[in-house]
């Protein structure tokens, strides 16, 4: 009960983006234009990209665990959108079937550790450079990879491998189980 725990949505709850990359090829929008993708996601059909068959590995219903087991202050999805029309879809999406976890939506290109607040607070993201910059704002990062198998702690890896990676939300507790005995090492 003594951190946050915020948790992207595109690529950790539903597996939006890959949909949407093919989505762009099959419109033969050009994949090398910025400009070009940067537009799709304004007008993009989020009732597609969101539709409950790209849930990834169960993510809503480890999400309702993890808020029942009471091991965290709060738990929130943090979101990047693209449009007015992006944010009221997925909070309204989100909110009634998770109940008591709210949706954070944040404009593209503004960071996450700038809305609330990283220190000691969880971050779960797919993209490496938004945990990186939560780390480096006093924040735990969590890397949301769909190829591992396993929960890989820190350090497991590389030297400058400061985050867990896993593919599966109810790792999470045991997250939380072993940043809590790290601090009471540290406070002995
Ligand atoms: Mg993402």
């Amino acid at each position: 009960m003594n951190r946050h725990l915020y948790i992207d949505c595109d690529g950790v709850i539903f597996d939006s983006i890959k949909y949407a990359f093919l989505d762009m090829e099959k419109l033969g929008i050009d994949l090398q234009d910025q400009v070009a993708i940067d537009n799709y996601f304004k007008d993009a059909n989020w009732e597609n990209l969101l539709s409950p068959d790209k849930i990834i590995n169960d993510s809503i219903k480890k999400i309702n665990e993890l808020r029942d087991s009471w091991m965290f202050l709060g738990i929130h999805v943090l979101t990047h959108v693209s449009s007015f029309y992006e944010a009221i879809y997925k909070t309204e999406l989100i909110e009634p079937q998770i109940e008591s976890v709210d949706v954070i939506t944040i404009p593209r290109k503004i960071g996450k550790e700038r809305i609330v607040n990283p220190f000691d607070n969880i971050l779960v993201d797919d993209a490496l450079y938004k945990v990186k910059d939560w780390i480096n704002h006093g924040g735990i990062g969590v890397l949301f990879k769909q190829d591992v198998n396993r929960l890989i702690k820190p350090f497991e890896f590389q030297n400058d491998q400061n985050y867990f990676i896993t593919n599966d939300l109810a790792d999470l507790l045991e997250i939380q189980r072993i940043l809590n005995s790290r601090r009471k090492v540290m406070s002995k």
